[in-house]
């Protein structure tokens, strides 16, 4: 076995920490405290060639592994879950969709320009009563002839209606089978087309800098090409791709614990209370200690479940595993990085109190934990 990683990890690793430190953190508070989405932020990653870093160059992408693809969240969110957030929704959700399952002519049409951070792609699954249950979809798509006509809404889409956001790979009931069970189809909606309505969702708890929205699907007819996959795969196409998007929630829960416990290993140096600083107390090292181990462990669990991937091997328990791990140790390290910092690590000033808040959505987005859970004992076979 060898844990080292490679000299291009090891340099992708070094340029997003460097351009996460330089450009995001500066200005990571205002844009959280105001809640405003950057464009200029986006466009950023994307010049530094963080958007489809797994595609092919032909299609706009770096040609890069998994693994590199998950550093680079990694790094974003050792800084930032918001940005983070616009960074892996898009590449997990938006591009991968459309990579895996598009057609030459629309993954010529729309991923070239997916990948200059100039214009996002959403991934419309969940609806006001269909979370978890993903099944319970109401939104609708009828074949009527030429073109798909569309009802429904959707709801919490990341980087659905963001002033540079194209369109949405949308998930609805296309029929139903022999046994009368629903069919899902996935289609593509483009941001201008007549009846899709967007409204961003304000005060968040947390990723506050990033787009949150609302869709609704007023009459919308598409034309039948935009069906991305097969008619009635529509499950399995957004089922897989949250496989996937699986890992970089998981890279979103390893770097904001990487974040916090950095936040706090500094701060226990620094802070002196009875004459010497907190970090010689043992109580104080313990719990940094323990932060540490917990981030090995998921970052071990997590780099392991992307060396899988792309082995070409089966992933989804280890990437279930990962996602559950990796967010829940997340909540665990921020929790204590709050500690560490006392009473300043409840004000706004300090980082930590937006680590504290941004990492409570790794536990319930792209799957619950209990859903997780669910995921990993049927491959148990229990
Ligand atoms: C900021 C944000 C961004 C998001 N981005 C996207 C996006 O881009 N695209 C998208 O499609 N969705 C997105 N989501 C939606 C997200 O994936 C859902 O919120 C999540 O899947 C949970 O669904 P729900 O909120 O309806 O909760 P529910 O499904 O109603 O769950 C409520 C509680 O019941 C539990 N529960 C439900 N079923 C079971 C069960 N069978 N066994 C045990 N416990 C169960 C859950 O674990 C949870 O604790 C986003 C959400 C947020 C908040």
């Amino acid at each position: 076995m060898n844990f080292d990683l490679s000299e291009e990890h090891n340099m992708i690793r070094q340029t997003v920490r460097d351009f996460a430190e330089r450009e995001i953190k500066p200005i990571a508070q205002e844009l959280d405290e105001k809640e405003i989405f950057s464009p200029e932020l986006t466009q950023q990653m994307g010049e530094l060639g963080l958007f489809g870093m797994t595609l092919p160059e032909a299609y706009g992408g770096q040609g890069l592994d998994t693994l590199s693809y998950i550093i680079a969240v990694e790094e974003i969110a050792r800084v930032d879950g918001s940005q983070a957030a616009t960074l892996a929704a898009h590449n997990s959700l938006g591009i991968g969709p459309l990579y895996y399952y598009g057609t030459e002519e629309q993954k010529m049409k729309y991923l070239p320009q997916l990948c200059t951070g100039r214009a996002l792609w959403s991934f419309g699954l969940t609806e006001p009563g269909a979370g978890s249950d993903s099944r319970g979809s109401r939104t609708t798509a009828v074949d009527e002839g030429d073109h798909w006509l569309i009802n429904g809404s959707k709801i919490f889409i990341t980087n659905g209606a963001s002033e540079i956001s194209m369109g949405c790979t949308v998930q609805a009931v296309s029929g139903t089978d022999s046994e009368g069970k629903k069919v899902f189809s996935t289609i593509i909606v483009e941001k201008d087309t007549p009846g899709f309505t967007r409204r961003s969702m304000h005060n968040k708890m947390m990723w506050r800098a990033s787009d949150t929205s609302e869709l609704f699907f007023d009459q919308v007819r598409v034309p039948k090409t935009n069906l991305l996959g097969e008619i009635g795969k529509g499950s399995k196409i957004m089922l897989s791709t949250l496989d996937a998007g699986r890992l970089s929630i998981a890279a979103m829960g390893l770097g904001a614990a990487q974040g916090a416990y950095e936040l706090a290993l500094a701060y226990a140096k620094e802070r002196k209370q009875f004459g010497q600083p907190i970090g010689k107390f043992q109580a104080i090292a313990f719990k940094l200690a323990d932060m540490a181990l917990k981030i090995e462990l998921a970052r071990n669990l997590l780099y392991k479940a992307c060396w899988l991937k792309d082995q070409g091997r089966p992933f989804a328990m280890e990437a279930a595993m990962s996602k559950l791990y990796c967010s829940e140790i997340a909540k665990e390290v921020a929790d204590e990085a709050v500690q560490i910092h006392g009473g300043y690590g409840l004000m706004k000033d300090y980082a930590v109190e937006r680590f504290y808040r941004d990492q409570r959505l790794l536990q319930i987005g792209e799957g619950t934990s209990e859903i997780q859970r669910l995921v990993i004992s049927r491959y148990l076979g229990v």
